[in-house]
């Protein structure tokens, strides 16, 4: 017989979220029965049914380290790279494109591996800057082992100008932040009297449009 005539459960003798263990207390916030080791755990924040587990914060990645984690990538990258881009050297319009793909790739791979900040402030700040760097630095090397691997030009020399380059560019344009809303870009100016054509930015085609059908 229990003294103060309240009916308990078998159950409340037992921790709510560890059966197996003999509840010690009832939990402050929820007033479920709480074992001692939940007891001591979580003290006066609840037990472990109630109480948000304290999510340790993650510590801010070192400057350092996000560099480092970007030159790994862009270099794993970059080995790819050259031996995609040894397939298309003087390859037509693709010995130009490669280039450009590649260089894409190690700046994603930079960005990707560093864990710099995504969304709009993806590609601002100093460190940002520095991964992009990386990213193009990562570029051209890779053009450069694909001439290595290849053997017809040789990787530092006038011809591989160009498809360094186009290297850089690619790592650069791929990494690029975003470009600013119209908010703080101030309205988009159109030159007057120019209708908005499909593939205009911004413009999407449509079939009903009747600036957009053409007379036949
Ligand atoms: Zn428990
Ligand atoms: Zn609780």
């Amino acid at each position: 017989m229990v003294a103060g005539g309240t009916a308990r459960n078998a159950a409340d003798d037992r921790c709510a979220v560890h059966p197996a263990r003999p509840a010690l207390d009832r939990c402050p916030v929820c007033g479920r029965p709480r074992c001692a080791a939940d007891a001591v755990r979580h003290a006066a924040a609840g037990c472990a049914a109630c109480a948000r587990p304290a999510r340790p914060v993650a510590p801010p990645v070192p400057v350092l380290e996000r560099l480092v984690r970007a030159a790994l990538g862009a270099l794993a990258a970059a080995l790819a790279g050259g031996l995609v881009a040894a397939q298309y050297v003087d390859a037509g319009w693709l010995g130009v494109v490669t280039p450009a793909v590649v260089g894409a790739a190690t700046g994603a791979a930079a960005q990707a591996a560093s864990g710099v900040v995504r969304g709009p402030e993806r590609g601002r700040g100093r460190t940002a800057l520095q991964v992009r760097a990386i990213g193009a630095g990562a570029g051209v090397l890779a053009v450069g082992l694909g001439f290595l691997l290849e053997r017809s030009r040789d990787p530092v020399s006038a011809g591989a100008l160009l498809p360094s380059a186009l290297a850089v560019a690619g790592a650069l344009l791929w990494t690029a932040p975003p470009r600013r809303g119209r908010r703080t870009g101030g309205p988009a100016r159109r030159r007057p009297g120019r209708r908005p054509r499909a593939g205009d930015p911004g413009v999407t085609a449509r079939a009903d449009d009747p600036g957009l059908t053409t007379r036949g």
